[in-house]
């Protein structure tokens, strides 16, 4: 924790609308170092107050994806904490109280206008070339004209009453002051006719009565960062300090990646959702690390960061506003040096679901050793099974079209086969200091190369072209597999030779 920094109370406040995605991890994770560096809270907080668009699954799938990348809540609906309910469904009364406020302090009016009339005035003002607004039609009415027409029942919503004139100025920690002309602030609806508050006022209501220190949310709530502020102001509450994270660009750089963009970089099977990484082998040590540095930098030559590093090292003064594009090879990347970065007996503990969900009956001495002889080769924990299955296997099945050739028929596999055999077998120890030199010599033997013959020999005890190196196989598969694999061949290639 640094010594200058008060604790920081910031939260996570998703909308219950759709799977997790790197934008949003992105956010969540900010959020996490803030809070952990400052010895502050993190706080999840869910936005469903758009009861059209919420999905139950969503929901679930935010806390799964958060837990599985190691960002778990202090504050939230499963952990509870001295500003419940987390939940944006359960206050709505604190949202009605607060706009009644605003009404009763001027800053806010009930509007009775219909959808057709207001659908009349934006038709008229695009005639006009106008940017759609509200025309304050209800802004004026007195308390008395108001109540009449909610006694008679008249449907209404309540709206903000931006100021007219002047400016505001607002300022972003990453963008310094904004300025923007009062004349072009429209008055937002607080809360609908439904009676349920929108994101405008929930969120800076919770905001102010959940203590939070610095809001970090995405740059599309720039355009009405200006009335948030003044929302705050209009309640007389100190601003927290606002923070819009940079956009994300399109692979190629051109142009912000839009819903239609990542929908489509999924089904090309790109690493988008939260939910999907696992499932493609990757660990949450890499996605945290690769969306650390999708809009923060420490410098410009550390890429290796650990949450650790990270919790030490983020600083919000570093994120960059400008939108980067998203280099999806870079995951590939930071998967690779996570992996090596794994104590063994880690890795091992990794890998061990894919091998069990293959169907092996994995035996943890044995899981260890191959941990080791794969860990620095593995850049996805989608390729152990098939880089090693095969340890597990009690039968392997020889790819007979792989290994005879014109290069070498199947009277020089067999006999290939029957010398390493009578090598292996006289041998107590069968490793590279005993056996390389005479299997180069069996080679020269039957004149063909090298390796021609470690490659036979890998295809025999492995089924495979590719394997971890041979004599580190030798020693997990154990003499006994060895040989009866090799026997398993003779039989294969002497058949094919007669
Ligand atoms: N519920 C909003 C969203 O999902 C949250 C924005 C914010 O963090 O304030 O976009």
């Amino acid at each position: 924790m640094s010594p200058k920094q008060d604790p920081a109370r910031v939260r996570f406040a998703p909308s219950p609308t759709g799977f997790l995605h790197i934008g949003g991890a992105r956010t969540a994770l900010y959020d996490y170092l803030l809070a952990r560096q400052s010895g502050g809270s993190f706080i999840l907080r869910i936005e469903d107050t758009d009861q059209k668009r919420y999905q139950e699954s969503a929901e679930s799938d935010f806390k799964d994806a958060l837990y599985w990348l190691g960002l778990v809540p202090d504050e939230g609906p499963d952990q509870g904490g001295s500003c419940s309910p987390y939940r944006q469904s359960l206050r709505k009364g604190i949202y009605q109280d607060h706009a009644e406020q605003l009404i009763n302090n001027g800053n806010a009016f009930y509007c009775f206008c219909t959808p057709e009339q207001l659908n009349q005035v934006r038709e008229d003002q695009m005639k006009r070339k106008e940017t759609p607004h509200y025309d304050g039609t209800c802004r004026n009415l007195s308390h008395e004209q108001a109540a009449e027409r909610i006694q008679a029942g008249e449907s209404y919503v309540i709206r903000f009453k931006s100021p007219q004139s002047g400016k505001t100025i607002v300022r972003d920690l990453l963008r310094g002051e904004i300025t923007v002309d009062n004349s072009n602030l429209d008055d937002m609806i607080l809360i609908k006719s439904s009676g349920l508050a929108v994101y405008h006022l929930a969120a800076m209501v919770d905001d102010h009565l959940m203590g939070i220190t610095h809001v970090i949310r995405g740059s599309e709530w720039l355009p009405t960062f200006p009335i948030h502020a003044l929302i705050f102001r209009a309640l007389g509450w100190q601003e927290p300090i606002w923070v819009h994270l940079s956009v994300f660009l399109k692979p190629d750089g051109k142009g912000k990646m839009s819903k239609r963009d990542t929908e489509l970089a999924q089904e090309k099977g790109l690493p988008i959702f939260v939910k999907d990484m696992d499932k493609m082998g990757y660990l949450p040590e890499s996605v945290i690390n690769w969306i650390a540095l999708m809009g923060w930098s420490f410098d410009d030559k550390t890429e290796f960061f650990t949450i650790d590093d990270l919790i030490e090292k983020f600083s919000l003064e570093k994120l960059n506003p400008s939108p980067a594009a998203i280099n999806f090879s870079k995951l590939d990347h930071f998967n690779g040096l996570h992996i090596r970065n794994l104590s063994p007996e880690d890795f091992a503990a990794r890998i061990k679901p894919w091998f069990e969900n293959a169907g092996f009956i994995v035996e943890e001495n044995k899981l260890l050793q191959i941990a080791n002889a794969i860990q620095t080769r593995t850049k996805k924990l989608t390729e152990v099974v098939d880089m090693a299955g095969f340890f597990f296997k009690e039968d392997i099945d020889l790819v007979i079209d792989r290994i005879i050739s014109d290069k070498l028929n199947a009277t020089q596999a067999a006999e290939a086969a029957h010398k390493i055999t009578q090598l292996f077998q006289n041998l107590e120890v069968i490793d590279l200091e005993t056996a390389e030199q005479p299997l180069r010599d069996i080679a020269v033997d039957l004149e063909i190369k090298a390796g021609q013959l470690f490659g036979l020999l890998r295809e025999i005890l492995t089924g495979q072209k590719v394997s971890p190196p041979i004599f580190d196989i030798i020693p997990i598969l154990g003499r006994e597999k060895v040989l009866s694999r090799l026997e398993n061949a003779l039989g294969i290639f002497q058949n094919l030779s007669m």
